[in-house]
């Protein structure tokens, strides 16, 4: 399904609707260029879930818990191998989480078939495509 979004707002949305299908031991690897609404899609998800922090780009760390959502960027991971001292690889057989990935090319390898991949494309400044299968 490609889902277009108008506004911040709008992509808040359509993570909220995105939660009622999720469970946890669910994985989402979010693909898109910078600023195409990655992030802003994680904080819909969040709140969604009831989370009170606030949801950012991690700048020092590439995983962070909030309660059972896990949000990892993996930006400016340089190779897999450095994938290990992230911490990740204790979530992605977890029961009991949502796992989150943006930019999940360096680890692709280990996603299980099950993860659910979401393209972020940016049309204009303030309109996004958003493509979940
Ligand atoms: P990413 O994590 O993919 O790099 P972010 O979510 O951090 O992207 O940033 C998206 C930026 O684009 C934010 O500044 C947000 O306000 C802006 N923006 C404009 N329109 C939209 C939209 N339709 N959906 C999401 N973000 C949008
Ligand atoms: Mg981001």
């Amino acid at each position: 399904m490609v889902y277009k979004t108008a506004n911040e707002k709008q992509t808040k949305a359509l993570a909220k609707q995105i939660v009622g299908k999720l469970k946890p031991g669910d994985i989402l690897a979010l693909y898109g260029d910078l600023g195409s609404g990655k992030t802003t899609f994680v904080q819909g998800l969040a709140a969604a879930l009831g989370v009170k922090a606030t949801v950012n780009s991690p700048t020092f760390t590439f995983v962070k818990q909030y309660e059972l959502l896990i949000h990892a960027d993996l930006y400016r991971l340089k190779s897999a191998i450095d994938a290990e001292t992230t911490g990740l690889f204790d979530y992605l057989g977890s029961p009991h989480h949502i796992l989150v990935i943006e930019w999940p090319k360096v680890i692709e390898r280990w996603l299980p078939a099950k993860t659910k991949k979401i393209y972020f494309k940016t049309t204009n400044e303030t309109t996004r495509e958003i493509i979940i299968n």
